[in-house]
């Protein structure tokens, strides 16, 4: 029933972004990638060293990811059954900024604050680790 309803909210209040994250998911089953599962949510590995991102119910991230990535990803998941359409403005596109900001002042040599210092991010953490059931 918690997952009927945890797809059900993604799919109406929450739908943008999984239409994104469907899309994707779409073309790497196309391309042969393997569906996995974490929580409610599914998601996929792809490529290396980049961390990950996350489409509402789906989320993607680098080969190998750890635990505490996909708990990470699977929490912002969470954030768009609370925040729908506000969700991209609100989080995906200000985290993806900051992400390719934070690697642009990386390569030119500058110490970073932490990543979790954000507040999108720390919240993040703290739902995928209030839902994760490992
Ligand atoms: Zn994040």
């Amino acid at each position: 029933m918690r997952k009927f309803l945890y797809w059900f909210i993604q799919l109406t209040w929450g739908l943008p972004l999984n239409l994104i994250g469907a899309a994707i998911a779409f073309v790497l089953l196309c391309r042969g990638y393997k569906l996995k599962t974490f929580g409610y949510a599914v998601y996929f590995e792809v490529a290396r060293n980049w961390g990950g991102v996350n489409f509402g119910g789906f989320f993607f991230v680098q080969k190998n990811a750890n635990t505490q990535l996909k708990s990470h990803e699977y929490g912002h998941g969470f954030q768009n059954l609370l925040l729908g359409p506000l969700m991209p403005f609100l989080v995906t596109i200000p985290s993806a900024v900051r992400y390719h900001h934070r690697n642009y002042l990386k390569a030119k040599g500058y110490s970073l604050p932490p990543y979790e210092q954000f507040w999108c991010e720390g919240w993040a953490t703290r739902l995928g680790i209030k839902y994760y059931k490992g």
